[in-house]
């Protein structure tokens, strides 16, 4: 059946549910563990809240909705729904996973999964030759993140599903950078779409949480059997803030993609920047690319001081964004993804993902985007004058 609402009707429509009790206009929350049953033979919908409560029900309808699916499912955190995902391998299967995968991912890889006997390969996910050669007979997943964090290199999420069938493997996506607005993997043959939706669709820094949408029935119901007996499920307060969130999604994210474009340019003409990693900027490797599969190069990108020292001269002269790790809320958010998101790397792997001691990732908010601009001009020119300094000798 044809949806007869567009996105932006729809991001209202499924997070409005007018209740039939008292015509609240918002979803109650509903802090109950159990659930009262009528009749001694025949019981309700609900029985006990880790199996299913209906604030957490309506986010999670409003996300496979909005992703296309069949059923949504609303976890702890990003990492909960993440793990809990994996867990439908078994032991003696295998996972094609990108090398730059989000660092909780490849922590729950390389020390929790593998002890249980589930193996993975890390290859360029954005190399679809290497993806078909990291293929093996007891291959059950091909895992994308795109674009990767934090050089934002793009994976084509349309190929990467289809070699995934070609070889009979599933395909899951962690659409947390572009979020449904942008990004609608399903759409484009993945089978299961995650979410860290402590980012973009809780929007204000407040709630750490978690989403799955699964593209058909069969992997609906075995993620529902995980989901109830692993048990890490979203509380009911998180559930009403994140379908809070979801109501305001789309504009947030224009406005800060909109100003995002804008800085990315910006930056990109400044002398003191060596690179700026955009895919909304003509000239990035994987701008064709994210064009025809994302609707827009998205709200973060990052871009390279050359030196540690620079980084944090300009850390320390701008004033609006938030210093901080994570991504995706009203506030800008400046992060040193050397000392922050990927401490645990080497310095070999570091140089080897493009992650430069220069490096810093920008989360676009939604302040004015010609202030935000000022205030990096300020920090450009505290750079500009730490260059005019002898350079200390061994550098
Ligand atoms: C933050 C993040 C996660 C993990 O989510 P949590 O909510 O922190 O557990 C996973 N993937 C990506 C791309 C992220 O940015």
């Amino acid at each position: 059946m044809a949806e007869p609402y567009n996105f932006s009707t729809r991001l209202i429509k499924d997070t409005v549910k007018v209740d039939e009790e008292t015509g609240a206009a918002n979803v109650p929350l509903y802090l109950s563990s159990t659930f009262h049953q009528r009749n001694f033979d025949q019981y309700g919908k609900y029985d006990y809240s880790r199996s299913g409560n209906p604030t957490r029900e309506a986010l999670e309808d409003a996300i496979a909705s909005l992703e296309g699916g069949v059923r949504g499912f609303a976890f702890a955190s990003g990492m909960a729904a993440i793990s809990t995902a994996f867990l439908l391998l078994s032991s003696g299967d295998h996972a094609v996973v990108p090398k730059n995968v989000y660092g909780g991912t490849f922590r729950i890889l390389t020390q929790v999964l593998n002890r249980l006997g589930i193996s993975h390969t890390f290859v360029d996910t954005t190399d679809l030759n290497a993806v078909r050669r990291a293929i093996l007979p007891n291959t059950k997943v091909i895992y994308v993140e795109t674009p990767s964090n934090p050089t934002l290199r793009v994976t084509d999420i349309r190929a990467v599903s289809k070699i995934a069938r070609e070889n009979e493997c599933l395909t899951f996506v962690d659409n947390t950078f572009m979020t449904p607005v942008f990004q609608r993997p399903l759409e484009m043959g993945a089978d299961l779409v995650l979410h860290s939706a402590t980012k973009f669709i809780s929007g204000h820094s407040d709630v750490v949480a978690g989403l799955a949408v699964a593209g058909n029935e069969a992997i609906a119901d075995r993620l529902y059997f995980l989901q109830n007996a692993l048990g890490s499920i979203l509380g009911v307060q998180d559930s009403w803030l994140l379908l809070r969130g979801l109501k305001t999604l789309e504009v947030r994210m224009r406005k800060s993609v909109q100003s995002a474009q804008k800085i990315a340019e910006f930056l990109s003409k400044q002398k003191e920047v060596a690179a700026v990693y955009y895919p909304g900027l003509q000239g990035h490797p994987g701008s064709d690319l994210q064009a025809r599969q994302a609707g827009s190069g998205g709200a973060v990108l990052s871009f390279d001081l050359k030196d540690e020292e620079r980084a944090r001269t300009f850390v320390n002269n701008v004033t609006l964004p938030v210093f901080a790790v994570s991504l995706g809320a009203v506030e800008s958010i400046l992060s040193y993804p050397p000392k922050m998101s990927h401490a645990e790397l080497s310095e070999k792997e570091r140089r080897e993902a493009g992650i430069s001691s220069g490096l810093l990732r920008l989360s676009v908010g939604i302040e004015d985007a010609g202030d935000l601009i000022r205030d990096f001009e300020a920090g450009l020119d505290a750079v500009r004058r730490l260059k005019d300094q002898p350079v200390r000798s061994g550098e």
